[in-house]
Parts: C-alpha cells; structure tokens; sequence
C-alpha cells in the first residue's frame, strides 16, 4: 500500500454545495462511504487534489415514496436499504442484490450512489503500484497499451457493482446535479462501454437519487457467482423479474453485471414474451445473453467460464422463476 497523497478534504452539507465545490475544485473527487475509492487511494489509482466527503448531506440520505415507487437517496447505506421496510416490501431484488455486496462492515458505511458509480475492475489495474509498474502499467492508468486486448483501443476492465442490474430490472432512473444544473436520466444511459470512462457524468456532476419503479405481478430474483462466497465481487452477477406462471411468459426483464465495462440491461426480451415459454424461448434467451455480454481476460477466471456461466444462470434463474 502507499502512503496517501497530501489532499484538502471538503465537508459540504448540501448536493448544490457538493457540485459547486467540484465545478471550482479541478481535481477534485467525490467520497461517499469510501469502500472503493480508500482502497484506490492507498493503491495509488486514484491522486485528487480535493476529496468531497459526501457524508454531511441530509438530503441523500433518506428513502422517499413516489407515485408509484421509490426515491432512493445515493448516501443511503447498503444495510439501510436492506432493512428498510419499503425495500422488504415492494424491492425485496434490491435487497437481495445489496446482502451480496462485501462484507457486513462495509455495508453499513458503503452507499447506493458509491455502488453504482463504482469503477471498473481490472486484474491488471486493482494491483498495487510497483507490480503496475513492473508491467508497465496500462491503458487505463499511465501506460500505453490494454493488457487484456492488446490491440484494442479502450479499456475493457468490468463493471462490477452488484446494485445496478437489479435497479434496472426495476426501471431505475437517476437524478444528477452538477454546477449547471439537474437532470434524470435513465440508470443505464449513465454508463458507456470504456472501462476507463464507464460513466456519463458531466465533470463534477454529483449523483443524488435513483428512482425505482414498483414491479406489480412480477417474481424476482438476483444469482451471484463468485470465487468466494463469503465476500467477493461477482464474476457473473443476474436480476430478473418474471412475469408469468408454469410455460406461459407475460414479461421478462433482466439485468447482468460483471460481464461488460457497463451493467448490461437485456435488450429484446420482449421478443420472447406474450405466450408459451419452453425450450425454443430458453435457447433465444441465451442467445440474447451471448450477444450482449462481454467477459474479458480481466479477472482471474477466463473469460468463456464466464460466459458459459452467465448463460447457465440465465436461463436457470428466469426457468425457476416461472415454475414458482
Ligand atoms: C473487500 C471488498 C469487497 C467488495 N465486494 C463488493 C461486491 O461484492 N460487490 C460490489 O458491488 N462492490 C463490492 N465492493 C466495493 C464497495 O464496497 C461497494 O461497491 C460500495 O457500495 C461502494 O460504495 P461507497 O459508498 O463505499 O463508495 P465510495 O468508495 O465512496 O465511492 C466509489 C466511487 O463512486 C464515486 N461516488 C460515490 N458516491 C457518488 C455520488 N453520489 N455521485 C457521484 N460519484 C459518486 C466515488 O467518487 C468513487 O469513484 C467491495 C469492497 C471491498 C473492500
Ligand atoms: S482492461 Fe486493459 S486497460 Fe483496462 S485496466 Fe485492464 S489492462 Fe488496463
């Protein structure tokens, strides 16, 4: 580990101040419960000027009823979300999702904002800095070229955080603010495909909420594959919600992570749906999965185990979803 770089910590106590600190500050950072980004730091990978500690903003830190839904503060902890009535009542996939998430002491300062803005995850970048030096870094930090695609021209380390395939599945959508402004976007048109610049965010725009839509009639349910069970980020990590009963699909949505620089939200599903589901739909199922994701060499498991995996679970998560 390094010894952390001289930085300025900045307390703001409101989204608008946060923004206005990060439009002035250049270099500056958000810190939310710091699970990943601390260990960034003591890596080296991350060098900021200013930390903005998000953890003295009210307004992020509650969970709202919406029309239909939920407005989710992004300094909610993990374990709050886990435990909120509302959650265990109409979310219970978020849940399922969060308990998955490192291990019981992290949950309790680690956020739903730090989740979903979670950087991407590399074995030739989540390294210490003399044995990323020793290979000459790479693409994503200080070095010229991809170690896991060579030839290619962007980083292709993977996103990995847990929460996003399931607040997908549940039509998220998020509210930004930055100097400029606010806006709501989509969830899943906050991230792109570059595993160095997986987020859309403008520079210093701060993530405030997400909104999640209730899920009437639907099963749900999220698998996580890991190599270890007790703590580890997901090779593999599926949410779906099932709408339907024994062959018949009515709906279908699913959501992956681990498996692409961004969290995969299925496209084409809906082809699949509107009448009986058997062996024919399992089979576009996967096909659907093969196409959209991704596996790299970037972890230490290969990529078609990956793969092969993301199918398996696939089609054995939505198949004991319609049976139940
Ligand atoms: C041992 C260990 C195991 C882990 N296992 C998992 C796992 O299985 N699955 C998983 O998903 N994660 C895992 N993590 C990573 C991490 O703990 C979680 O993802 C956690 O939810 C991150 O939240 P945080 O509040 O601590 O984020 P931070 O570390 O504070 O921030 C993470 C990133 O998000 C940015 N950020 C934070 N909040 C905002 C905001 N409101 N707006 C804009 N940007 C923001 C930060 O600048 C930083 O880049 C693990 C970590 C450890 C140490
Ligand atoms: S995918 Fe390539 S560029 Fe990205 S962190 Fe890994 S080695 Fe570096």
């Amino acid at each position: 580990m390094e010894v952390l770089p001289d930085f300025e910590i900045l307390c703001p106590n409101s989204a608008e101040e946060a923004a206005q600190m990060a439009s002035k500050k250049g270099e500056s950072r958000y810190m939310a419960g710091g699970t990943d980004f601390m260990p960034n730091m003591r890596r080296g990978l991350e060098k900021p000027k200013a930390v903005i500690d998000l953890s003295g903003i009210g307004e992020m830190q509650s969970i709202e009823k919406t029309g239909n839904g939920l407005r989710i503060g992004a300094s909610v902890t993990l374990q709050q979300l886990i435990s909120a009535d509302e959650i265990k009542s109409d979310f219970s996939l978020l849940a399922e999702a969060a308990e998955t998430i490192a291990g019981t002491t992290h949950r309790q300062t680690a956020t739903v904002g730090g989740n979903v803005c979670l950087d991407t995850r590399c074995q030739f970048y989540n390294q210490s800095e003399w044995w990323r030096k020793s290979n000459d870094y790479c693409l994503k930090y200080e070095g010229e070229i991809c170690h896991v695609a060579p030839t290619g021209k962007i980083c292709r380390a993977a996103f990995s955080g847990d929460l996003a395939p399931a607040l997908m599945v549940h039509g998220a959508k998020v509210e930004l603010t930055s100097a400029k402004g606010t806006r709501t976007i989509d969830l899943k048109d906050l991230y792109q495909e570059d595993g160095a610049d997986y987020l859309l965010l403008e520079p210093g725009e701060l993530l405030v909420a997400v909104l999640v839509e209730k899920l009437e009639g639907y099963k749900t349910a999220y698998r996580k594959v890991r190599v270890r069970g007790g703590v580890d980020f997901p090779l593999v990590g599926i949410a779906a919600a099932v709408k339907g009963n024994g062959t018949q699909l009515e709906d279908l949505r699913v959501g992956l992570t681990g498996t692409n620089s961004k969290p995969v939200s299925l496209e084409g599903t809906a082809d699949l749906c509107g009448g009986s589901f058997d062996e024919t739909g399992f089979k576009a199922l996967e096909k659907l999965v093969q196409k959209q994701i991704q596996p790299m060499r970037s972890t230490f498991s290969p990529s078609h185990y990956r793969r092969k995996v993301a199918l398996n679970v696939s089609r054995r998560l939505v198949g004991n979803l319609l049976e139940n």
